[in-house]
C-alpha cells in the first residue's frame, strides 16, 4: 500500500514537471513535425499536435471551453486568425521581440504572422507574350479581353475569400461586385481543383492564366509532386500583380494563444521559436513560403519565381477577417461556384 501512494505521487509530480504544449494547427506539413521535435530538443518541452481543418477545430475549442487542453492555435489564412480572435479565442501576445521582428500589418495583438504568403498570376509564355501584361493588376483580370480564359479554385477557397476581401478593402464593395461579374465571366472552367490544378491548367493550354499561391508553383518545380508536375511548371511562368501599384497580395499563415490555455508559460517560447533564423529558414526551405522575418531568404526555387516584386502591406492582412464574409457573399452572388 504505501508503495501505491508513493507511486501515485510520483505519478503527479512528473505530470506538474512534464513540460508540453498542445498544438492546434491547421498545418499540414510533415517538416513542421521535425520542426517540433526541434523545439523539444532546444528547451524539453513536447510538442503534442493535434491536427485539422479550421472549422472543426475552431468548433471544438469554443465548445470545449475552459476544458480545452489546446495551448495555440495554427491557422494558414489571415481571415481565419481574425475569425478565431472575434470569438474572443485568444489572450494578447506580449512580446517586444516578436513586435520587432514582425511587421505591423502582419499581426494583431492577438496573433502574429510566422510566414507569409503570395498570391499571383501564371501564364503561358508560348500563348502570351510578357509585354501584352507585365502591368497587369488584379483589377484588370475583369477586363472583356480575357474572357474563358482565368483558371481558379472554387469561392469557398479561403485564399480566394482574402484576395477579394483586399480588393473590397482598397476598392469598397461596389466597385468588387462590378469586378466580380465580370471577373467570373472570364473563367476558363467551372472552378475545381487546388492550386495546382489551377496551374497545371494553364500548362496543358485549357486556360491562359491561372491563380494561385507561389509555394504551389514551387512545390511542382521541386519535383516532389513526380516528374509531370515539375515539367508542367517549366511550361508555366508566373506574374507578381501590381494592384494598382500596391504590389502583390499577401497573406499569411499565424498563430494565437489560446484563452485557457493549460500551459501558457511555455507558449510564448513556441512562438519566438518559430521567429528564429533557424525555424524561418526550416520552414522557407520545406514549404516554400515566404520568411516572416527579414534575415531569412526564401528558399531558391521561390527566389527564381521573382525576387524584384513589391509585397502588398498598404494594408493590414486583418483587413481580409473584416471583409471576408461580404467577399463570399458577392463571389456566390456573381456565380462564383
Ligand atoms: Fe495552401
Amino acid at each position: 500500500m504505501p508503495q501505491l501512494v508513493f507511486l501515485i505521487i510520483l505519478l503527479s509530480f512528473q505530470n506538474i514537471f512534464t513540460k508540453e504544449i498542445n498544438l492546434f494547427t491547421t498545418r499540414h506539413y510533415d517538416s513542421d513535425l521535425q520542426l517540433y521535435e526541434d523545439f523539444t530538443k532546444e528547451t524539453g518541452i513536447k510538442v503534442n499536435v493535434i491536427s485539422g481543418k479550421s472549422k472543426p477545430l475552431e468548433k471544438r475549442i469554443i465548445e470545449e471551453g475552459k476544458s480545452c487542453i489546446g495551448d495555440l492555435f495554427f491557422l494558414a489564412d489571415a481571415g481565419r486568425l481574425v475569425s478565431a480572435e472575434k470569438k474572443g479565442l485568444f489572450i494578447k501576445i506580449k512580446s517586444q521581440s516578436i513586435e520587432q521582428k514582425v511587421p505591423e500589418n502582419f499581426r494583431s495583438p492577438y496573433w502574429v504572422g510566422i510566414t507569409k504568403r503570395a498570391r499571383i498570376i501564371y501564364y503561358n509564355p508560348k500563348e502570351t507574350k510578357l509585354d501584352e501584361i507585365k502591368n497587369l493588376s488584379y483589377e484588370d483580370l475583369s477586363s472583356i479581353k480575357f474572357k474563358n480564359s482565368i483558371a481558379i479554385r472554387q469561392s469557398n477557397n479561403v485564399y480566394n475569400q482574402s484576395l477579394v476581401a483586399s480588393l473590397i478593402e482598397n476598392n469598397g464593395i461596389d466597385f468588387t461586385k462590378q469586378w466580380l461579374k465580370k471577373f467570373v465571366k472570364n473563367f476558363s472552367r467551372n472552378p475545381t481543383g487546388n492550386d495546382r490544378a489551377q496551374i497545371l491548367s494553364v500548362a496543358a493550354g485549357e486556360s491562359k492564366f491561372a491563380i494561385a499561391n507561389t509555394y504551389y508553383y514551387a512545390l511542382m518545380a521541386s519535383g516532389k509532386k513526380g516528374e509531370d508536375q515539375k515539367k508542367a511548371s517549366k511550361k508555366v511562368k508566373p506574374l507578381f500583380p501590381n494592384q494598382l501599384d500596391r504590389g502583390t497580395h499577401m497573406n499569411i499563415s499565424g498563430i494565437g494563444i489560446l484563452k485557457h490555455s493549460p500551459n501558457k508559460a511555455n507558449t510564448k517560447k513556441f512562438i519566438e521559436f518559430l521567429l528564429t533564423p533557424k525555424a524561418q529558414k526550416h520552414i522557407v526551405n520545406n514549404t516554400y513560403e515566404y520568411p516572416m522575418i527579414e534575415t531569412v531568404t526564401p528558399s531558391k526555387l521561390i527566389q527564381k519565381m521573382g525576387n524584384n516584386f513589391k509585397q502588398d502591406n498598404s494594408s493590414k492582412v486583418s483587413t481580409y477577417g473584416k471583409w471576408q464574409k461580404e467577399a463570399f457573399k458577392l463571389m456566390r452572388k456573381a456565380g462564383w461556384n
